[in-house]
Formats: C-alpha cells, structure tokens, sequence
C-alpha cells in the first residue's frame, strides 16, 4: 500500500512511500475516525492479453478528490501526485491483477484527516492512502439484471450536503436502507431527491439511467448525486454511438414507461435493471443481448480491454 503524509500548513509536499500491506497508525482523536473528515475514490487496473496494463481515465479520480477534499477542509495530492501514486500501488500489485476477462485491480485511495482534533476543526496532520484488491464482478447475481425498489423512507442525500463527494460518511447511513431492500429480496435501492420525494437521484454506489427509444437519460449532477466516471464516460460513448443524450430530472412517474434503465459505476460498469419495484407495484425493463445496456457495455469493457480503438485518449498506461 502507499502512504503520504502531511501537515495542514505546508500540503502533499514531501514524497509518499509504498509499505508492505497493513494497518494504519492514527490517533483515536483523529479528525477522520471522529468527525468522518475523510474521502476516497475507487478505479481500476486492466490486464491485457499481452501483459500490459492500464488505467482508465485516473485523471477525472484525481480532480473528484481535489474537489472533495476542498469541500472538506482538506489539502489533497495534485493531479499528477495522485496518478503517480496510483500507478505506483498497481505495480507494485501487479501479481494481483487478475487475467484478462476475469476481473480487475480495484484500487482505493483514502484522503484522511489523521491528526488529533478534539475541537470541530480540521484536522492538522493528513494521511494519503491506497491500497488495492482483486476484485471480480460487483453483485452477486454477476451480470444478470438487478431488481431495484423505490426507497420513500430514507434519503441518502440533501441539498447542501455531501452526497456529490465521495465523503467516508456517505455508505454508513445507506447500509439500512440496503439491508432492509435486501431482506426483501431485492439487490439495491433506489433513491429520489430529498425535496421532493419525486425525482430518481442514484442507487446505492452507482448512478442510474432510463432509456426510452433512442434517447437514454440521466438526472442532473448538481450536488445530491455523484458525479460519477462511468456516468461521463457512458454518456459520451452513447452519444458517439448516435443516441439522443439527456441529463434532467427524471420524475418517478416516468419509470412506468421507460423502455429500460440501467447503473453505472466503476464497480459494477454498465448494470442492466430487470425490475423496478415503486409502491408494490413492479416494473419490467428489456435486457439481455438486444438492449441498449449491453451495447453499451460491450463497447465500454472493449475499449478498457483494448479490444477497440479508444478514440478519446481514456486508456493510461502505466509502465
Ligand atoms: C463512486 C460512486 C458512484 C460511481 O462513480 P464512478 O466514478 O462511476 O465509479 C456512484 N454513486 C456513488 C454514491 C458513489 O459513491
């Protein structure tokens, strides 16, 4: 794992180093185990069938944290400092990585306020962490389609708050809410904006699209939602591919008629929706090979393999 330390005062400025793989020294006043002054990130090392390996757009990670950090009084490793970290984490991982088709190196940075603070305050001593793991595909169920319920008691995030960071804080107030949908049989929550009890926001860790006709549509990210990678990516991937690309607010109402309606996110890519459960009542999506989720997918996991041209530059190899 690779560490990097600093002060509030001077920032990332001395050099990180990587340590063998254990636990972390921090006070118990720390600013992160108290107050939850913490963010992370999470992203993806490929393996191809020649040996080389690749990151997927570590750049918009790096930028997401430094955005973050900001929000939480945090001084953060500039874009270059992060990728060179990452990169650094992955080789010296590189057994780890699993073959190609088999699942991937999920990579985790942490942004921790580690100093003690006793006070509310931020914290005056920072650690930078990432460590990394195998990982294969996200939801039990593999790539078979999730069923999703409507969540009306819990929000998961407000207007003005964090849920648009990847803060620490974000997933321990959503594990009810999940657990609850779980019990009932169904993979994950969906949940809608905190105002109005209206719109669809996101699922649990990944973002959410409907698709209607040719136009495929997502909610706005303007703070409740996290703008997610593969969110931007599989937008610009539709749009190349000659959807009808849109970002608004989608009200609750129009999961009735969508044609089908998928997740995205590092982990689990592009995740096809089978059923939505809204009020009791539940609502069948196409999936399966003839749906605008597979190509979707098929043409995002291609370019990541290097199995077509990545056009936009998103592949970063790392040496
Ligand atoms: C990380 C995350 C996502 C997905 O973001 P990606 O950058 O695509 O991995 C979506 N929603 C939440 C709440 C997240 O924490």
């Amino acid at each position: 794992m690779y560490l990097m330390k600093c002060s509030q005062e001077d920032g990332f400025i001395a050099e990180g180093q990587l340590n063998p793989y254990g636990n972390l020294e921090l006070s118990p006043a720390s600013g992160a185990l108290n107050y939850g002054q913490g963010i992370f990130e999470g992203m993806k090392v490929f393996r191809r069938d020649d040996g080389r390996i690749f990151l997927f757009r570590p750049d918009q990670n790096a930028q997401r944290l430094k955005i973050g950090a900001e929000r939480m009084c945090m001084p953060s490793p500039s874009v270059s400092q992060f990728i060179d970290a990452v990169k650094q984490t992955a080789i010296a991982n590189k057994r780890w990585i699993p073959p190609p088709g088999k699942g991937s190196l999920y990579i985790r940075p942490l942004l921790l306020g580690s100093g003690p603070i006793l006070g509310v305050s931020p914290s005056l001593e920072y650690m930078f962490v990432i460590y990394a793991s195998p990982v294969g595909y996200y939801f039990k169920e593999g790539s078979s389609p999730l069923n999703l319920c409507v969540e009306e008691e819990f929000d998961r995030a407000s207007r003005g708050g964090t849920g648009g960071i990847k803060t620490i804080s974000n997933y321990g107030p959503a594990l009810r809410p999940l657990i609850q949908a779980k019990s009932k049989g169904f993979s994950d929550v969906l949940y809608l904006d905190s105002v109005n009890g209206k719109y669809i926001e996101e699922v649990s860790s990944c973002n959410i699209f409907i698709v209607k006709g040719n136009t495929i549509s997502t909610p706005p990210v303007k703070g409740t939602i996290l703008p997610g990678v593969t969110r931007k990516s599989v937008m610009e991937i539709a749009r190349n591919l000659g959807y009808n690309v849109e970002e608004r607010l989608i009200p609750v109402s129009e999961l009735l008629e969508a044609d089908e309606v998928f997740g995205t996110g590092t982990a689990v890519v592009v995740a096809p929706v089978g059923t939505i459960t809204y009020r009791g009542k539940r609502i069948e999506y196409r999936t399966g090979e003839n749906s605008v989720s597979k190509r979707l997918s098929s043409t995002y996991v291609a370019i990541q393999n290097g199995l077509i041209e990545d056009k936009n530059g998103w592949m970063v190899e790392i040496n």
